[in-house]
């Protein structure tokens, strides 16, 4: 497969839509380029007694509208770029789900799954202590990805709590509801995915219940959109994770195979892959995004719909739970061809809004139930796909068909415009 680098894409989504929306130029330059990129090295005692250096990145990519915000991961393929690229999609998102802050994102080049568990928590203090000078709650806030989990922003909790001497729980978001976390968090990005997709059938006159969807991937995100897609009526029919999927045209039980896989609904440590499931038919990666499915539901990794199998696409409405499954050559087939894809920035916003909930409530001490975190998050994001389809509808009129990733990009700059329009630049 081609490689596809992902600051080139999001470049190329942004200077597309503020070429339509003609953003002026200083504007154009300013959000161009992320504000600080943090490199470190991170030495850790193995469990050997070698000492193994890690490099990690915090990108912060733009705080014109807050405090920097997203995720940190842990993957073989972190590399500057992406979390470049990773950052200014949070930058978009926060800006589009109208949540207060700016834009980041962190990772580390590790394989966490040949690292002990003993390991990983050395891995992240010292990663942490690392970049303790350029976060904060009121600087920049990380949270879970790819390969992190609530006890990871556990330990990033307590680092910090234990360098500045008083705990601190607004440092990080994501964790456990007994430290600071906020409930709701865990399902958070998959109830975004399952109400965004609910949303926007609904927008095209057509109702959840009955509908097929694959979905691609079984982390966080994928479980969570897969359990709240199924009690919402839709017949998920597919679901993998990096061995490769299951399928099962008369639908999956998905509470069964996260028994099986997870061995409880704690959803954190894997303990099998879905392969091993006994009730479907196994099917590649491949296989599964080309799926005759209503809905397609990419929730793992980048570059996953390429130039190359765009056009055989069969869903009709593809919803991103991950960040950047979609290459800017892909989008254009996928438009051409009339099939709608929800953008990451909105289909799967549901993380950073709780994460923002989160924060508001470590900042001031009392602690909602979860059925009004769930009420605040689903206001907040059907507000922000209605406000999309409405861009997308005065474009049309002015005779400008644009895709929905575009309006949302349109939007979500368009808020940030404003506020450097006011605000003007320093010095
Ligand atoms: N990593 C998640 C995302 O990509 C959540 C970020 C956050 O909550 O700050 O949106």
């Amino acid at each position: 497969m081609k490689q596809h680098n992902p600051r080139e894409i999001a470049l190329r989504q942004f200077s597309r839509a503020a070429e339509i929306m003609e953003l002026e130029d200083w504007i154009k330059n300013i959000l161009s380029y992320p504000e600080r990129t943090v490199k470190v090295h991170i030495p850790v005692k193995m469990d050997s007694g070698e000492v193994q250096v890690f490099v990690g990145y915090r990108c912060q990519y733009n705080a014109a509208l807050g405090p920097y915000k997203g995720g940190i991961r842990y993957s073989p393929d972190v590399d500057e770029d992406e979390v470049v690229a990773l950052a200014q999609w949070m930058t978009f998102k926060c800006a589009l789900v109208d949540v207060p802050f700016g834009g980041a994102k962190g990772g580390v080049k590790v394989d966490p799954k040949k690292l002990s568990r003993a390991e990983l928590e050395r891995l992240t203090r010292r990663f942490t202590y690392e970049i303790v000078p350029v976060i904060g709650p009121s600087i920049d806030i990380p949270a879970p990805d790819v390969y992190t989990n609530d006890e990871i922003m556990s330990w990033i909790m307590d680092t910090y709590s234990i360098i500045k001497g008083y705990n601190e729980p607004a440092v990080v978001t994501g964790k456990p509801t007994y430290i600071g976390g906020s409930k709701g968090r865990k399902e958070a990005t998959g109830r975004g995915v399952a109400i965004s997709t609910r949303e926007v059938l609904k927008l095209y006159g057509e109702d959840i219940k009955g509908k097929t969807i694959a979905i691609q991937g079984f982390g966080n995100v994928a479980v969570f959109a897969g359990l709240i897609l199924q009690d919402m009526g839709a017949k998920i029919v597919a679901v993998s994770d990096s061995k490769g999927g299951i399928y099962s045209p008369e639908g999956l039980d998905i509470r069964d195979v996260v028994k099986h896989v997870y061995g409880d609904e704690e959803v954190n440590g894997k303990k099998k892959s879905v392969i091993s499931y006994p009730g479907g038919k196994q099917i590649s990666n491949e296989e599964l995004l080309l799926l005759d499915v209503d809905v397609l539901i990419p929730s793992a990794i980048e570059n996953q719909i390429t130039e190359e199998n765009a056009d055989k696409i069969r869903a009709r409405y593809i919803v991103e739970g991950a960040n950047g499954p979609t290459t800017f050559e892909a989008d254009e087939i996928l438009f051409k061809r009339g099939i709608v894809v929800v953008p990451d920035i909105l289909a799967n916003s549901g993380g950073v809004i709780v994460s923002y909930l989160e924060w508001v409530q470590d900042r001031m001490g009392y602690y909602w139930e979860e059925e009004e975190v769930n009420e605040k998050l689903e206001k907040k994001l059907v507000k922000a796909i209605n406000e999309v389809f409405h861009t997308l509808n005065l474009y049309r009129e002015k005779g400008k068909e644009i895709d929905w990733r575009t309006a949302a990009y349109i939007l979500s700059i368009e808020r940030i415009a404003k506020v450097y329009r006011k605000r003007g630049l320093f010095p």
